[in-house]
């Protein structure tokens, strides 16, 4: 028996990088250090009216029970319109189910999939809890760089490169956290004639962002430029962005009967079903006014196209337009190697992190943590005012560098 009283598994893993960030940055300000936060990966409008009162209605009416391990009948009613209104996809009820967040969904997939040493291909940048969550169920993570130039895409000779006979899943996460980069529907296509090669690997689309697009586009879904693999694709998505309700931790996969039984399985036997009260308010969110999405997403861009001209116009960054989400992934190659007013010689991206904080109180995550540098990620989930302040900020500190 090992002498930790902690599992090998865990051991593994480390908390997540923009939790620290923020944890880090929320201390200096107890410290009374005036901080500009622009770390946080949550909408920060509050939870749209019918959706809260479609809450307190289930409370009411003591919708305050367990429900079906799956969701509510009524839930995954809205969640297999939503699928056929946004995407053309169909899905039978049998082939759905909710979960306790997007984020729990992805870890239980890999938890019912991923045999010891299992590969899971995922193109950086990445979202930080793919690597370790599949650390966490004993696969193992195969990043692979998609560089700027590529538009921060996986292109299909890389994804070619990185399959090997333990290959089990390619994730796909578009529009993506932390570029904003999403995939047109040809792209989609060239992946998936790599994929015909390699009946092995599943394919798991992490939908979370599609709503939040700036050019007015419907984000195309992998499945329809690639109809042929829906018996090999999880789909995953759930309302935290789309509808301000992180908090409320409904996420649902749609997929091939044989995982959701699986995910069923698992479920009934960790958490149980997800919240009573925030399924009857997620089903209010899919089923009902879609007026708020338009609305901010909106404001998104008007803060995204603000923010972008403050930090292009800054000498050694650059940023390239995001397609959506709510974060822009900043160039930072230009700071490298100049030094502080301390002295002290900027290294790397997380160097730059550090003193974009030490200096000026403005607290973004580097790029390491997303797998490629140098970078930093900004969020732009926060009112325009922070947002130009902590511009003003981040120009400031870098004119001190020499
Ligand atoms: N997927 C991506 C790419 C995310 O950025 C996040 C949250 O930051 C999630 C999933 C998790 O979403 P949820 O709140 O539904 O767990």
């Amino acid at each position: 028996m090992s002498t930790s009283r902690i599992a090998e598994r865990v051991r593994r893993i480390k908390p997540s990088p923009s939790t620290s960030a923020a944890d880090r940055a929320n201390e200096l300000r107890r410290q009374g250090k005036s901080i500009v936060n622009l770390v946080v990966g949550e909408p920060d409008f509050d939870t749209p009216a019918h959706i809260r009162q479609a809450a307190t209605q289930a409370m009411d009416k003591g919708a305050t029970r367990y429900t079906l391990m799956a969701g509510t009948v009524e839930l995954r009613q809205a969640i297999v319109a939503k699928l056929e209104r946004d995407s053309g996809l169909h899905y039978a009820m049998n082939e759905i189910i909710a979960t306790s967040g997007a984020k729990s969904a992805i870890y239980s997939a890999f938890s019912i999939t991923l045999e010891p040493g299992d590969e899971v291909i995922i193109p950086a940048p990445y979202w930080v809890s793919y690597p370790d969550m599949t650390l966490a169920c004993d696969g193992k993570p195969v990043t692979v760089a998609c560089p700027e130039e590529n538009g921060f895409k996986l292109t299909p000779a890389q994804l070619e490169a990185a399959i090997t006979p333990r290959t089990r899943w390619l994730l796909i996460n578009s529009p993506s956290n932390p570029t904003g980069a999403a995939y047109t529907r040809a792209e989609y296509r060239a992946l998936a004639d790599v994929l015909a090669r390699h009946p092995q690997v599943l394919v798991m689309t992490d939908d979370i962002y599609e709503h939040i697009r700036f050019d007015g586009q419907a984000t195309p879904h992998f499945l329809q430029a690639a109809p042929e693999l829906r018996d090999r694709t999880l789909v995953v998505n759930g309302v935290s962005k789309t509808y301000a309700m992180t908090g409320w931790r409904i996420g649902y996969v749609a997929g091939p009967r044989d995982l959701v039984q699986a995910l069923d399985t698992l479920l009934s036997q960790s958490t149980g079903n997800c919240c009573s009260i925030s399924q009857a308010a997620a089903a209010a969110a899919l089923n009902g006014d879609q007026s708020f999405v338009g609305k901010s997403v909106a404001i998104y861009k008007q803060r995204r196209d603000a923010t972008l001209a403050r930090i292009n116009a800054i000498p050694g960054l650059s940023c390239r337009v995001p397609d959506g989400a709510f974060y822009l992934y900043i160039g930072c190659a230009g700071l490298i190697g100049k030094r502080t007013p301390e002295g002290k010689v900027l290294a790397q991206d997380g160097d730059v992190v550090m003193y974009l904080l030490d200096s000026v109180g403005v607290a973004v995550v580097a790029g390491t943590a997303y797998g490629l540098s140098p970078y930093f990620r900004l969020s732009i989930a926060t009112s325009i005012e922070i947002l130009e302040e902590g511009c003003k900020r981040i120009a400031r500190a870098v004119a001190e560098l020499h």
